[in-house]
């Protein structure tokens, strides 16, 4: 009796690194396979792809599903890319693009008797007699649009929380190194002024979470569960925000 040849047989290994081309944009993706029913494709906020199969799906089937995900994929990328220019220590010279409430806008210094700070167009406009404080002046700009702005979008926040039977003893704002924002035992919140060069909802996602802190203090379930009644989407505006901690 003849044994029928077969080839080796190949287990795909756990873990590779595959990439393929859609338009002008390549798109290289770590590859897991794994027990489970379908496909799943995961875009990290440092833009890095996984794409999760179920074992035995043939590669070609895997490139099929991503080809067909790609122009998500890449507008993903670009969401999370926007973000990148604030990594770099800040200089404070003419061209260097600072952010301010989830925009970009370019540096414009001016040689000026006076001091000032202009939002203008997409620019940031700093007049100073010396250069060199174009970075104070800007740090003080932001620090007082965070002491208006910031309460001034907790506040429906604070009302709706008021279902809740609580309210914050107050509100304020500080530059803090590690955190975005802060609730004390006796309801004081805190709230970072880094978090006016982030987009608007990311600022909410903040407010949600310390306001939360006022009826569980602790991160509990109880505590998520509130969180995501009141931001079903937070964990998106989490990861988005975490991309200014360096
Ligand atoms: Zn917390």
């Amino acid at each position: 009796m003849r044994r029928e040849q077969h080839p080796p047989q190949q287990k795909p290994p756990a873990q590779s690194v595959h990439s393929l081309q859609f338009g002008s944009k390549a798109i290289s993706f770590e590859l897991q396979y794994q027990h489970r029913k379908t496909l799943g494709i995961t875009v990290h906020p440092n833009q890095q792809v996984t794409v999760k199969a179920p074992l035995e799906t043939p590669l070609e089937k895997i490139e099929e599903k991503v080809r067909k995900r790609a122009p998500w994929i890449l507008r993903q990328q670009r969401y999370f890319r926007s973000f990148e220019p604030l990594t770099p220590p800040r200089q404070y010279v003419s061209g260097e693009s600072h952010l301010y409430w989830g925009r970009q806008y370019r540096l414009k210094l001016y040689q000026h008797p006076g001091e000032c700070v202009k939002l203008k167009g997409g620019f940031f406009e700093v007049y100073t007699p010396d250069k060199a404080r174009a970075g104070s002046l800007l740090r003080q700009w932001y620090q007082e649009r965070a002491a208006h702005k910031l309460p001034e979008l907790a506040k429906p926040w604070i009302e709706r929380f008021e279902q809740y039977a609580v309210k914050p003893s107050g509100l304020s704002v500080k530059w803090m190194q590690k955190r975005w924002g802060s609730c004390s035992p006796k309801g004081q919140i805190i709230l970072n002024i880094e978090l006016v060069k982030a987009p608007r909802r990311c600022i909410e996602y903040v407010i949600v979470h310390e306001l939360c802190h006022l009826v569980h203090p602790h991160h509990n379930r109880a505590f998520f569960a509130l969180q995501t009644r009141e931001m079903p989407d937070w964990q998106k505006w989490k990861d988005h925000l975490e991309r200014f901690l360096a």
